[in-house]
């Protein structure tokens, strides 16, 4: 049985005083969940004092990205070591405005994705196609591709601190969310591969969030699909009273 997954991709959006507000909130509100895994993923800026706030309650605190090394030359750049110091539990890796706007590749994703995971990080990974992509009818080509070569080398146990997030490209921020149906086949696509690579007892445990323009009045339609198991979201998770009732959507939920 998976337990729902919600996590709120603050991207950069957000000052300290509204980060620690809506913090607050949700700890007020969803703090004590313990029938829905929560996170939020603020800029890196607020990081520790959203953590702060957030500490002993169920909402976890994740990183937008990291860079695969350790400490170094990298300037600009952080480590999973400083995420985990500041209080994350997970990384967002391999998002689409990660791979479309900075021109990040399935190798290097790949390294992040390995390097969270030795760290001890949790990372949500997403695939997604472009319209584009769809259009040619090459979606399920472009997401396999994108979990095989992101998942190189992680072994079946590490896979039980993977989340993926199926995003396609034309849905983020748009207000054109997948349709229920177009999400679910993808995520069963999704969760049979990874029976292919990993077994049916790994795929049954994967939990796959879906993202795109996830918003309170779309939400509980997609979550009664039965691949989709959360949700990462963006614009609508700035705001509690969007975020929550995302939350209260999943099944299993109040
Ligand atoms: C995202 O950034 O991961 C996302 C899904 O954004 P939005 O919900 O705004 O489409």
């Amino acid at each position: 049985m998976r337990k729902p997954f919600v996590a709120g991709n603050w991207k950069m959006n957000m000052d300290l005083a509204s980060s620690l507000a809506l913090a607050r909130e949700l700890k007020g509100r969803v703090g004590e969940r313990a029938d829905v895994t929560l996170a939020v993923c603020p800029p890196f800026c607020y990081l520790k004092a959203v953590a702060d706030v957030l500490a002993g309650s169920a909402v976890a605190v994740g990183g937008q990205n990291m860079y695969p090394e350790p400490k170094g030359a990298f300037t600009g750049e952080l480590s999973a070591e400083m995420l985990l110091d500041v209080g994350c539990t997970y990384v967002i890796l391999g998002h689409s405005e990660r791979r479309h706007v900075m021109g990040e590749g399935d190798e290097l994703i790949n390294a992040k994705v390995l390097r969270a995971l030795q760290a001890g990080l949790k990372p949500i990974l997403c695939v997604g196609e472009t319209i584009e992509q769809r259009k040619a009818d090459r979606t399920g080509e472009v997401v396999t591709g994108q979990v095989r070569a992101a998942l190189g080398g992680v072994s079946a146990d590490q896979m039980a601190r993977i989340t993926i997030a199926y995003e396609p490209v034309w849905a983020i921020g748009t207000g054109l969310n997948a349709t229920p149906q177009q999400a679910q086949e993808v995520h069963a696509m999704i969760r049979s591969l990874l029976a292919d690579i990993h077994g049916r007892a790994v795929a049954d445990l994967l939990v796959i969030q879906y993202g795109g323009s996830v918003k309170p009045d779309n939400a509980a339609d997609l979550m009664t699909m039965p691949d989709v198991d959360g949700a990462l979201v963006g614009g609508a998770s700035l705001k509690a009273n969007a975020f929550v009732p995302i939350i209260d959507a999943c099944p299993g939920a109040a």
